[in-house]
């Protein structure tokens, strides 16, 4: 199993929602930064603009009830993928 991290915000994931292939995303949305994998993460230029306008709206989780009480985003954040830093 291959942990995946969100290309917005760092979160682990148990599964790409990319795909296998890592080219068919499912459109669901990342629970904490609130893209949505293979529309908001598609592009690094995508990714970054969407990082900048959550960072900037407050970081808030899109599921606040799965959001840890101790979380804090800079941590998650060194887990983004090196492209899309
Ligand atoms: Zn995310």
């Amino acid at each position: 199993m291959t942990i995946w991290h969100c290309r917005v915000c760092g979160l682990d994931y148990e599964e790409s929602p990319w795909g296998l292939d890592d080219r068919t995303p499912d459109y669901t949305i990342c629970e904490c930064c609130g893209a949505e994998f293979g529309y908001d993460d598609y592009t690094p230029a995508s990714v970054r603009r969407y990082r900048l306008n959550w960072l900037q709206s407050g970081a808030a989780w899109f599921y606040p009830k799965l959001r840890p009480a101790d979380w804090q985003p800079e941590p998650q954040l060194a887990y983004v993928p090196e492209p899309y830093r």
